[in-house]
């Protein structure tokens, strides 16, 4: 299955084929949708057949091959035949959110120190958490170093590295309950220019400043060692 929204986060649909269609979801030869997996939500959206029909999705998963995507249709619907050629479409303005929102989490864990422990991309939201001690964590002082951030512009960009160097290079890895995605030979990595760089698989913006006005919304003490931070948009969408 070729994944497109790796290489184009911004594809908002896309021509494809159907391998096959069950209750448990349809696979395709090739998608935009995003499959739920390293703290990122699933995509919805539709799959149109060349007749008219819309499958609604509602939501996308991981199957069990390393690269494949499951389409999980709305409840009673009526399935694609294999073979049929259907135009797969995301709906962009959710993704678009969560793009934003994701990338900025990646600039929390650059503006606050200690290691992630777990996260969570929403609709309009998100957090991370923290392994740190009790440390005062000042919400105004993130905000704002987050804010700086977001207007300096910064490009993001994916690369790929081998195996081999990433297991070289250990100090790449801040996220502890997500291992990065190894045995295929090459992991992705997400570089904000000057400011992070991790491996990831998800989708982001090309620019920070596309992400728009964020501010902390509560710092949460989870436990000894653990603080969540939780994100929101500044403006609502
Ligand atoms: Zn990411």
């Amino acid at each position: 299955m070729e994944l497109l929204f790796r290489d184009d986060a911004y594809a908002r649909s896309c021509e494809a084929t159907v391998i096959s269609a069950d209750p448990s979801g349809i696979r395709l030869d090739r998608t935009v949708f995003y499959p739920m997996g390293g703290g990122q939500p699933g995509d919805v959206g539709l799959l149109r057949l060349a007749d008219g029909t819309a499958i609604p999705i509602r939501d996308t998963v991981k199957g069990e091959g390393p690269n494949e995507v499951v389409h999980l249709p709305a409840e009673g619907m009526a399935l694609p035949a294999p073979g049929a050629r259907v135009t797969a479409e995301i709906d962009w303005p959710r993704r678009y959110r969560l793009m934003r929102m994701h990338t900025c989490l990646h600039l929390l864990s650059a503006v606050v120190p200690g290691d992630v422990t777990g996260g969570q991309v929403g609709d309009g939201k998100g957090r991370l958490d923290f392994n740190l001690p009790d440390t005062a964590l000042d919400k105004d002082r993130v905000t704002a170093e987050l804010n700086r951030l977001v207007r300096e512009d910064h490009p993001v960009r994916p690369r790929w590295i081998t195996d081999e160097e990433l297991s070289s290079r250990p100090e790449l890895v801040r996220t502890m309950s997500v291992k990065p995605p190894m045995g295929t030979g090459r992991v992705r990595l997400l570089d904000i220019e000057g400011v992070d760089l991790q491996p990831c698989g998800g989708t982001h913006v090309a620019r920070t400043a596309e992400i728009g006005a964020v501010l902390v919304s509560k710092i949460e003490s989870k436990g000894r060692q653990n603080r969540r931070i939780n994100l929101a948009f500044a403006e609502p969408a």
